[in-house]
């Protein structure tokens, strides 16, 4: 399906047109076990020789038809969907590096992803040394005969930076390491991190991608394009005890996708991170609509970034289309996220928030309906003052999601609260 555009691949790619039931929307199987046609099938799928449906742990035709579809979106050879966007990306962490190794991450994390690196890996042994995002001068001095990835998201939290992909890439080429991305803030179609170098992007499928609102889940996709029989990368040189010491960069075959088949088999198989497939259906529905509503939320962002960069009660403004780079990696649209400063403290920009009715106050991003939350009070209230100025959270800041309702709307509901 590589041939057709993102807008046909949204509604088409991943579902086989013969299908036994003939239905036109993908089922959902609520199936815990799939039967084997005899012993010799059920031990050559034991023995990963043939690929092939075993129990719903490792693999459903669901989640099949939803990974195929996203891998196709963002062009990679194979994707994965796990539990949530927080299991997608400790998976894959756990999936690149063990104990004794290290991780060099940007600083401008999702919260939930900066304690998993900050607080929760070191437990486990593995080190992340974070850097200021875009100081490449400061990723090369973190990098150690240890590292065994670099880390970074497209778009940063809650500042907005859009990260230098290429840039990333050519250092993570240099030193032989995948840079992985997550890219939840900017799906395709606004960008497609592997087409400027990166191996593995990661989505949290709760916010855009499903875009509704209604439900958890995650996805890795994996270009296929890394080389994993560098010794250095443990996971995939030393023979696994698990699976008949099989070493996954080397006994896969010809097209073989280590990373991803290490993932749904040591990860899925092993520690059991997996997305229901009644979840995963909801998520296909989303995908379905995903270009044509990442265009709507960019432009409403885009009208309503400028519309606050005019207003009289407005200190400042953030948006990744008004950044140089953002112009580089976003021309089809910057996505839904704006941030902006209110002229006063804390208090006002808490009362202005609670002024506003159309922006629903949640601690969410990426739904059909506008949300709104003052991150001083809320997702960053355990950071002390200073903190929160090295993370770019002030008092005065209030953090957008720009839904799909009409334009007019929202600017009359930002306007009537400011
Ligand atoms: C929400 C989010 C996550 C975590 O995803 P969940 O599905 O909530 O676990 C990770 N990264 C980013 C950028 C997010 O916005």
């Amino acid at each position: 399906m590589k041939k057709y555009h993102l807008e046909t691949l949204a509604v088409q790619a991943g579902q086989e047109r013969q299908s036994e039931t003939q239905a036109m929307n993908t089922p959902i199987f609520r199936t815990t076990a799939f039967p084997f046609r005899n012993a010799e099938h059920c031990a050559a799928l034991f023995a990963l020789k043939e690929s092939g449906n075993i129990y719903a742990r490792l693999m459903n035709p669901t989640n099949d038809v939803l990974e195929k579809r996203l891998a196709a979106l963002d062009g990679g050879q194979a994707a994965v969907t796990l539990s949530s966007g927080t299991a997608a990306i400790y998976f894959t962490i756990t999936n690149l590096a063990t104990c004794g190794e290290e991780i060099v991450a940007a600083n401008n994390l999702y919260g939930g992803t900066f304690t998993l690196f900050d607080a929760i890996l070191p437990q486990q042994g593995i080190t992340v040394r974070f850097t200021n995002v875009n100081d490449f001068d400061a990723v090369e001095a973190a990098i150690n005969d240890k590292t065994r990835a670099i880390y970074v998201e497209t778009v940063g939290n809650p500042t907005l930076e859009v990260a230098d992909l290429e840039r990333y890439a050519a250092v993570a080429q240099k030193h032989h390491l995948p840079l992985v991305v997550d890219a939840t803030f900017t799906p395709p179609t606004l960008l497609r991190p592997l087409a400027y170098g990166a191996n593995i992007v990661i989505h949290s499928l709760s916010k855009w991608i499903g875009g509704h609102g209604a439900g958890i889940g995650g996805v890795v996709i994996d270009a296929g394009n890394f080389d994993w029989t560098d010794a250095r990368f443990t996971l995939y040189n030393t023979p696994d005890r698990g699976y008949h010491g099989l070493r996954f960069a080397h006994d896969l075959g010809e097209n073989a996708v280590p990373f991803a088949t290490r993932l749904r088999t040591v990860g899925l198989r092993n520690q059991g991170p997996t997305l229901g497939p009644d979840a995963a259906w909801t998520f296909l529905q989303g995908v379905e609509s995903l270009p044509l509503r990442m265009a709507r939320h960019s432009e409403n962002a885009q009208a309503v970034a400028e519309f606050l960069q005019n207003h009289p009660r407005v200190a400042w403004v953030r948006y990744p289309g008004f950044q140089e780079l953002g112009k580089k990696y976003l021309p089809w649209g910057a996505g839904g996220m704006v941030v902006f400063g209110v002229k006063g403290d804390s208090r006002t920009a808490m009362e202005t928030v609670d002024r506003l009715t159309l922006f629903r106050l949640a601690a969410n991003v990426g739904e059909t309906r506008s949300l709104v939350i003052h991150p001083a009070s809320s997702t960053h209230s355990q950071l002390s003052d200073e903190a929160q100025r090295t993370a770019g959270v002030s008092p005065e800041m209030i953090r957008l999601s720009v839904g799909l309702e009409h334009i007019d709307d929202l600017l009359d509901d930002l306007r009537d609260a400011l």
